[in-house]
């Protein structure tokens, strides 16, 4: 037998076997050199930080436990927390291997785009970052059960329902991606972590080493990504994120047969393959395999783009749907959801969220930031009704008229009429951010003005009223909604039961918590 059947653990897909496209020239951006050592000495030594924010050790935090995996960057460590005894998994990138002023970028880009996809079931949430003299942490849920590709190694290739359950969240993070505005760029079975060990385990998307944000229309050219896996415009140098939909057809054919579509004696051989894009479905299993799952890898595998199904198109595909929850309709993108849910907040909360949004650090906002920037189209520092109305189709959502005046109004929490950059980030910020302590310590510590430990209804009015809702009415409902104890007045427990409120996965992290 010769390479035809090569297993896709061959080294070829494997990124420890190193023949990726990025290993290769023309080189990826994460090798390019350049000249901005002294960017790099600003970054590492100038304040002494890499994020911009303060040094902390992540060891006061945590017990580091064995090791993980390693990757190109650093090693991964199995942690836990020493207040809960909760497990997570901590990925420790050394700041010495970060020579060049893209490296440096490239992890930040990472950490943004983590922070930006938090909160979708088949992506992994990170849950702190802390920065040391020596390395970067990035402290994240914890996968126990293993990479996607092992298990495919372990079983050869999967039957159609399993690989059907796997594939849709596979293309459900596609979706999710592409709807926030970032393009994946090396979507392969080694990226995606099984949580637990049980046979139908949620799968998480783990690496977001190589992801971009992009507006649509966008048009790039680094040569990205794993050899079995990319696109052939990508190895022409000129695509988008029907790129990504490319791959993941490639990790569909890989889930049913166990062998990758394209492949050669060498990466040139595989590139080859790609460019003819020559789908062999005689061989075993295929013969065997029904005509729809083929019918959706033929269609995810168009040489030309544009012919490409798109993302919505593919999780509405009939072997998709088959036995499967796939909806009708296009799922909701998630900054919609936010602002809906955003929408059904009392006052309290939304000014309260307000509040944390102005004291989350840069990292975490800076997706959401592209996406008001790539909808407020004269920049003028506000979404209006006409902007968010063109805004909103634009990330994939059918959403109609009276549904935007909604949002526009629940959004626009000062009541003038459009959507300033603050307002935006409040109404789609992920609601995870409220497990942090020091967030709802932060909020409450706005409202309670004579740290008396309670807001009074004096105080509410105060604040409220800044916001143009401070009516005696609203603020007499507030109170007597959230004031469990039936003081009058609104303590610490009652204003963080509040916030948890609607957020029942936060809710659950809590009870654990104590
Ligand atoms: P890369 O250089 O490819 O980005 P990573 O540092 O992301 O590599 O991951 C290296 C290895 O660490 C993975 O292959 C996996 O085995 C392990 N790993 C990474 N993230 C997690 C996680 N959240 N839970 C469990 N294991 C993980």
């Amino acid at each position: 037998m010769g390479n035809r059947h090569a297993h896709p653990h061959d080294a070829a897909a494997h990124p420890a076997g190193g023949a990726s496209a990025s290993d290769h020239p023309p080189p990826s951006p994460r090798r390019k050199h350049s000249s901005s050592a002294n960017a790099v000495t600003r970054l590492l030594c100038g304040n002494g930080r890499f994020l911009g924010r303060p040094m902390e050790d992540v060891r006061s935090t945590y017990i580091i436990g064995r090791e993980l995996g390693r990757g190109q960057f650093g090693v991964t460590y199995l942690v836990t927390h020493r207040a809960t005894g909760e497990q997570f998994a901590c990925k420790r990138i050394a700041t010495r291997k970060l020579r060049s002023k893209d490296d440096i970028d490239d992890i930040r880009r990472e950490v943004q785009i983590m922070h930006h996809l938090t909160g979708h079931r088949n992506i992994v949430e990170l849950k702190g970052v802390y920065e040391d003299r020596q390395a970067v942490n990035l402290v994240m849920e914890l996968c126990a059960g293993g990479e996607l590709f092992d298990r495919i190694t372990a079983k050869g290739h999967y039957s159609e329902r399993a690989a059907a359950g796997l594939f849709r969240q596979i293309v459900t993070v596609v979706h999710n991606c592409h709807s926030m505005g970032v393009m994946h760029r090396d979507l392969k079975p080694e990226n995606f972590l099984l949580l637990n060990t049980d046979e139908d385990s949620p799968l998480k998307a783990t690496d977001f080493g190589l992801s971009v944000f992009f507006k649509p229309g966008d048009e790039f050219k680094d040569l990205v990504g794993s050899a079995y896996y990319v696109a052939p415009e990508v190895l022409r140098r000129s695509y988008g994120a029907e790129a990504d939909i490319w791959s993941a057809g490639v990790i569909l054919y890989i889930l049913l047969s166990g062998f990758p579509p394209f492949w050669g004696e060498n990466e040139q051989g595989t590139f080859d393959a790609i460019i003819r894009g020559h789908l062999d479905f005689s061989s075993d299993p295929w013969p065997s395999i029904s005509s729809s799952a083929k019918d959706l890898i033929k269609k995810m595998l168009r040489k030309d783009p544009k012919q490409r199904l798109t993302v919505i198109e593919a999780l509405n595909h009939p072997w998709m749907r088959e036995d499967g929850d796939a909806p009708d309709n296009p799922i909701d993108i998630a900054v919609l959801t936010r602002m809906k849910q955003f929408r059904a907040m009392n006052k309290l909360k939304k000014v309260a969220l307000k509040v944390i949004a102005e004291n989350l650090s840069e990292e975490e906002i800076v997706g959401l930031k592209e996406m008001f920037k790539s909808m407020d189209t004269d920049n003028s520092g506000t979404v209006t009704f006409e902007e968010l109305k063109a805004g909103l189709p634009k990330l994939g959502t059918k959403i109609s008229e009276s549904e935007v005046r909604q949002l526009m109004e629940a959004a626009d929490v000062d009541g003038n009429g459009s959507i300033d950059y603050l307002e935006f980030i409040t109404a789609t910020m992920h609601m995870n951010r409220l497990e942090r302590e020091d967030h709802l310590y932060t909020a409450f510590e706005y409202f309670d003005v004579d740290k008396s430990g309670y807001i009074t209804m004096e105080e509410l009015e105060h604040a409220l009223k800044k916001y143009n809702m401070g009516d005696e009415n609203t603020i007499k409902e507030i109170i007597e909604d959230i004031d469990t104890d039936h003081d009058g007045r609104i303590n610490y427990d009652e204003f963080v039961a509040m916030m948890r409120q609607g957020n029942p996965e936060l809710v659950t992290g809590s009870r654990r918590r104590r």
